[in-house]
């Protein structure tokens, strides 16, 4: 299958074996990169694990209130430059 990377499809990890719902995504949180489940908001700062067994204990859950540390979501290039583009298992919306 030929994956059509374009702006609107954005790397995922894998599905969140915690909600059964999202998909775990490459983000930032405090400049660290992190998986961070699009649907429960559980992240993992260790990919690696959570990558190799879904039912990794996660890290924590991101406080999204204003007061909260800084997060964004991670860009193609920032994953290739930490050598998790591996981890990457397709794209979606
Ligand atoms: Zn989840």
């Amino acid at each position: 299958m030929i994956i059509d990377e374009n702006d609107s499809a954005r790397p995922f990890i894998g599905a969140c074996a915690f909600c059964g719902q999202g998909l775990l995504r490459f983000w930032l949180i405090n400049e660290q990169l992190a998986a961070l489940c699009d649907e429960c908001e559980l992240y993992w700062t260790d990919i690696a694990a959570v990558a190799d067994d879904p039912n990794a204990p996660a890290t924590g859950t991101l406080d999204t209130s204003p007061l909260a540390e800084p997060h964004r979501a991670a860009t193609v290039e920032e994953i290739a430059d930490a050598d998790f583009a591996d981890f990457i298992s397709g794209y979606s919306v």
